[in-house]
């Protein structure tokens, strides 16, 4: 089969297609012929020519909630080629299969995992029966079975170049390639659709495949940082001691950096001295609310985060924080408290998200049944964007960025694009690709 894997456009920002590279090992290892195409590149003209003169049979995408809008119309348009089938996998059909078929317009969604399941359909000789597989006249909804992720391959680094995806984010080092080690937590936060996506909870590769990833994109693809975008990263502390010690017995030397959230209750001075050691050069904690110390509750209490703060910065780490505004529950004054809290932590990036009722969370559809006192969307977005405001207007957060745009110019063109987002949106727009 010839088969096209189709990253539709998120944001300005270009980010590996870490879920269709994941694909691609056992389709390939089944003898189909696979190729990539990214929206962010190439234009839907451009995707429409090669599904046509490259006799492509099967066309797959991912899918997130916030973008079906735009993959509607093209995915549309491959139904009326003949001999073309569609389908596509990520967050939106793991949580909602048949709302994802209704929004997109593709024959079938993928519910969890794709990895084995995506091999199956495209051989079977009717796919909507295949475990993990939903159609129209298919509609039931059954997970395929759990295979551990350290029973799959690793990502394919091949088919969607490296390097196209490398110069787009803020780093501390160029070239850098995003990898994920484990999916899916331990817990279940309210405002998170991890737990939804991830019912068999964390799943970790282990320490010598962690390591053997990052060596190859190192010695194979020039990569001098890598951004570790996991669910929760620190969920099994003595895992990431083995990884640390891999890295420091094979010398491997490259700048990492947990760009994805990590709860300030994860960490402690020894394990973060232990990363430092071993390379780790950033840590981006999810905050998400900032109490004060008398106020337990959702979030965390300023103490701790300070410690936190401090503890990786010791250790050498640029530190950065996310922060919700809005969340159900928490009002105007909490908010405002947690926004000024969150100025005097001295990060060096951080970032307030307006609260969106993610699909799969806790909170999907609260909006507009609990809680009346929480903040509306509106002043949700005014706060965030006033918080970044306040935050840049600090001469250190100012004077670090100028000098990262004028150190990196080739970050230059992502950047100004995705700092026109965020001025609209009031908060980075979200782009989990659910590998
Ligand atoms: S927010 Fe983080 S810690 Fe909480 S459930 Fe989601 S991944 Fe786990």
């Amino acid at each position: 089969m010839r088969i096209l894997l189709v990253q539709p456009k998120v944001s300005a920002e270009p980010a590996y297609p870490l879920a269709l590279a994941a694909i691609v090992p056992l389709l390939a290892a089944e003898g189909h012929e696979v190729a990539g195409l990214d929206l962010v590149f190439d234009s839907e003209d451009d995707l429409m020519e090669r599904v046509r003169s490259g006799g492509v049979e099967w066309v797959g995408a991912t899918v997130l909630h916030h973008n079906t809008d735009d993959v509607m119309p093209w995915m549309r348009a491959l139904r009326t080629l003949k001999g073309v089938r569609t389908f596509i996998a990520g967050a939106l059909p793991t949580i909602d299969p048949l709302g994802a078929l209704a929004r997109t317009g593709a024959d079938f969604a993928i519910v969890g995992p794709p990895e084995l399941t995506v091999p199956r359909m495209v051989g079977a000789p009717d796919p909507g029966t295949v475990p993990g597989v939903v159609n129209e006249r298919n509609p039931s909804i059954e997970w395929p079975k759990h295979i551990p992720l350290d029973a799959l391959p690793l990502p394919d680094r091949t088919v969607f170049p490296v390097d196209q995806y490398s110069y787009a984010m803020r780093s501390t080092a160029l070239p850098y390639a995003q990898v994920y080690t484990s999916r899916g937590c331990y817990r279940s936060c309210s405002y998170c659709p991890v737990p939804a996506l991830r019912p068999d909870r964390f799943d970790p590769r282990t320490p010598t495949q962690v390591v053997d990833e990052w060596e190859d994109l190192v010695v194979n693809h020039g990569v001098n940082s890598i951004h570790v975008e996991d669910d929760s990263f620190l969920a099994d502390k003595h895992r990431v001691h083995a990884i640390c010690t891999e890295l420091i017995r094979r010398n491997l030397r490259v700048n990492w950096e947990l760009v994805n959230g990590i709860r300030v209750d994860q960490v402690d001075r020894l394990i973060l001295n232990r990363m430092a050691e071993a390379g780790c050069k950033r840590i981006v904690y999810s905050v998400e609310h900032l109490n004060p110390p008398a106020y337990p509750g959702i979030g965390h209490t300023i103490t701790a985060t300070q410690s936190a703060v401090e503890w990786a910065r010791n250790a050498g780490m640029r530190v950065g924080g996310y922060f919700i505004v809005g969340m159900p529950g928490i009002g105007l004054p909490q908010t405002l408290i947690s926004v000024r809290l969150s100025l005097t932590l001295g990060l060096d990036d951080a970032n307030w998200v307006p609260f969106y009722e993610t699909p799969g969370s806790g909170y999907a559809g609260a909006g507009t049944t609990i809680d009346t006192a929480a903040i509306s969307r509106s002043a949700a977005i005014r706060i965030a964007k006033a918080a970044h405001l306040a935050f840049f207007s600090q001469p250190a957060s100012f004077g670090r960025l100028a000098s990262e745009m004028v150190a990196t110019p080739a970050t230059l063109p992502a950047m100004v694009g995705k700092a026109v987002e965020l001025l609209r949106a009031g908060g980075p727009v979200p782009m989990r690709d659910t590998p």
